[in-house]
């Protein structure tokens, strides 16, 4: 069977594509740039889906907090359409597509979530449009719906920050922790959204092959925990102290408020639908999670 995997070149596409070749499917990518075993998204426009795809996953999305990029209007737009025009074209794809596949996976984030120190959301909160960032979540999800009659289940996973070796904000942060310069960024106490990687490219995969897995579901870990627990795992993980902070302002100056937000604030999330469906955690808790990511025999 053929995954099609759109920005399947990206941190958590790699480790996906590799999780599903090692469990005998064929993995076809869309990318901006040809490649074996790729398609750009010009090709899919034109020709649709390749034959015999019976599995969809988008994972595209221009990188929001590349720091070398300056959050100018040209960026900004830049974010927007790498997730929404990504996402519309493989929707229609898969709506005129003959032969239709199973299911589609769409991955967003949880901005959608408003930050609120009381409250405990889960699956079945309404989605609140309050800023860029949680206008972009709720544009990504509706531009991600199927017409019903195509009849192709649908997955969208909410997801928290991805902790991986490979990329993400674990490969932001791996060089000033090993250095001791670690610490917690603003308060510390802003709620953080999380889950491993290995839990994320299972719960995509689990996605693909349970039919009974439909709608939205949080892709963050069960243990809810604020920047300073994530910080004082990862030092502790690392045997390095982390007393340096990074003050909101700096964050603010480095980033831009507009998305400096994913970094200063946060909701508490529960992945409650996840948990129901019978998905399983490999790592529900911080500390294992931080330990497998720091690894000192990976670097
Ligand atoms: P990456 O930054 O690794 O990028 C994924 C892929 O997106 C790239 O390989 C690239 O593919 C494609 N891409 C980048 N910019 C553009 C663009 N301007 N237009 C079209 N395609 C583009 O992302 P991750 O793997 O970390 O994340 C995948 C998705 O999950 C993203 O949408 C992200 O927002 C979301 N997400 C990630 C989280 C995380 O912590 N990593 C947390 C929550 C959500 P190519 O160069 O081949 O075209």
């Amino acid at each position: 069977k053929n995954i099609l995997i759109g920005g399947g070149t990206g941190f958590i596409g790699t480790r996906l594509s590799n999780l599903l070749l090692g469990s005998g499917y064929r993995v076809t990518i869309v990318s901006r740039m040809p490649g074996l075993n790729h398609i750009t998204w010009t090709d899919l426009d034109r020709n649709g889906l390749p034959n015999d795809t019976s599995a969809v996953v988008n994972l595209a999305g221009q990188n929001v907090l590349d720091p070398t990029r300056s959050w100018s209007a040209g960026f900004k737009q830049n974010v927007w359409n790498s997730r929404i025009n990504t996402t519309s074209s493989i929707v229609r794809a898969i709506q005129s597509a003959k032969e239709k596949p199973e299911v589609f996976v769409n991955i967003s984030g949880v901005s959608n979530y408003k930050p609120n120190e009381k409250k405990i959301y889960t699956e079945d909160d309404a989605s609140e449009d309050y800023d860029f960032m949680s206008k972009l979540c709720n544009e990504w999800e509706k531009a991600a719906t199927i017409d019903k009659e195509a009849g192709v289940r649908t997955v969208k996973i909410r997801t928290g920050v991805v902790l991986g070796r490979e990329g993400g904000m674990i490969r932001s942060l791996i060089i000033p922790f090993w250095f001791g310069f670690g610490g917690p960024v603003a308060s510390g106490l802003q709620p953080l959204p999380w889950i491993h990687i290995t839990d994320l490219c299972n719960l995509i995969k689990y996605s693909i092959e349970n039919k009974k897995v439909e709608g939205v579901l949080n892709g963050v870990a069960p243990q809810i925990i604020n920047n300073l627990d994530f910080t004082k795992s990862f030092g502790k993980a690392l045997w390095r102290p982390t007393l340096i902070p990074l003050p909101e302002f700096v964050v603010n100056k480095m980033f831009t408020e507009e998305r400096a937000v994913l970094l200063t604030s946060g909701a508490k999330i529960k992945p409650k639908r996840t948990v129901e469906t019978g998905f399983e955690y490999e790592f529900p808790e911080i500390y294992p999670a931080c330990k497998d990511v720091g690894s000192l025999f990976m670097y």
